[in-house]
């Protein structure tokens, strides 16, 4: 059964699942028009902070793909409700990210502000971080200042980078870096892969049976993982045919696709012997520790991850040669 039909919602990724900043990915937009007549519901889940929900539906809408604001689910919400669960009414927070950030903000009942000064004597109570392409090195030392004071820290994800159709440009991770780096201090991180984001989607789409799908296997996998749901992984964004090979136990899709199309069709389950796995038409080996099959099909990338997966479970790992 396609997996439209298995799965009775798909709780989609955007960046590098439906676009590549804003560019279209292709075929995405047509998979999930027909995944939706086929009976599937979506919520949009997005670990990037930078843009009210909104504005992500009006974009997706832009796209090709139909999307209301309650159909988006973004890191930036989670963020504000991680705050608000942790500090009183009208405490303060220092922003380091967008203006949709510190609408998120103000909206859980906090005063968002952008330097320490502006909190008053005490300083702010926490600071909160989200990718926005203006952030600056004046922004980071407002936050150095505030996490020495002891603010409480907050971050929608730690993604290390964010695809784009240039290639793998800074995503949030590599500002938060810098300030852990600096300050020595460890986050909270409230986007996937961290479970709270993952119940509020599976609450918006009421899912019987949700399937996670996205670009990431530290994030979008491990957090489908956590949250005890399947997922599909798609290679239109971050992660490549050797970083599927090379997945870790505990962040491995269920499914794999080369892009949203895999939603349409049947996966076929895939028998390993030995060191030989098929899926379908396909066939994926590994002789003298080599492993040869046709990432160019969804049936063959499957066979490929089965063995690669098998074999260094079995303590004998095999090299993708490409
Ligand atoms: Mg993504």
């Amino acid at each position: 059964m396609p997996l439209a039909e298995r799965y009775d919602a798909a709780l989609c990724d955007l960046d590098g699942v439906l676009h590549l900043v804003d560019d279209p990915v292709p075929h995405a937009a047509e998979a999930v028009a027909a995944a939706r007549a086929a009976g599937q519901r979506f919520a949009f889940v997005t670990n990037n902070a930078s843009r009210a929900p909104q504005v992500v539906a009006e974009r997706l809408t832009g796209l090709g793909i139909p999307a209301a604001v309650d159909d988006v689910v973004t890191s930036g919400q989670a963020a504000a409700r991680t705050l608000a669960a942790r500090l009183p009414a009208g405490a303060t927070v220092l922003v380091v990210g967008s203006q949709a950030l510190a609408d998120e903000v103000s909206g859980a009942g906090l005063r968002p502000v952008r330097t320490v000064a502006e909190a008053g004597e005490a300083g702010p109570d926490a600071v909160v971080q989200g990718l926005a392409p203006a952030t600056s090195w004046t922004d980071l030392s407002e936050a150095t200042v505030a996490l020495h004071r002891g603010a409480l820290w907050v971050v929608g994800n730690t993604d290390l980078t964010l695809p784009t159709s240039r290639g793998q440009l800074p995503g949030n991770g590599a500002f938060v870096e810098v300030l852990r780096r600096v300050t020595g201090r460890e986050p909270l991180v409230a986007g996937k892969p961290d479970p709270a984001l993952h119940r509020e989607s599976v609450e918006r789409v009421e899912a019987a049976r949700p399937l996670v799908v996205g670009d990431r296997l530290d994030t979008d996998v491990l957090g489908a993982v956590r949250g005890g749901a399947d997922s599909l992984l798609v290679l239109t964004g971050v992660t490549d045919v050797a970083g599927l090979l090379a997945a870790p136990a505990g962040s491995r899709p269920t499914y794999v696709g080369r892009d949203l199309r895999a939603l349409l069709h049947p996966q076929p389950e895939v028998k390993v012997e030995g060191e030989t796995a098929h899926c379908g038409a396909s066939t994926a080996t590994a002789a003298a520790g080599v492993l040869r099959g046709d990432p160019g099909r969804d049936d063959g990338l499957r066979a490929l991850a089965a063995l690669a997966w098998r074999l260094a479970d079995a303590g004998r790992p095999a090299r993708w040669a490409g």
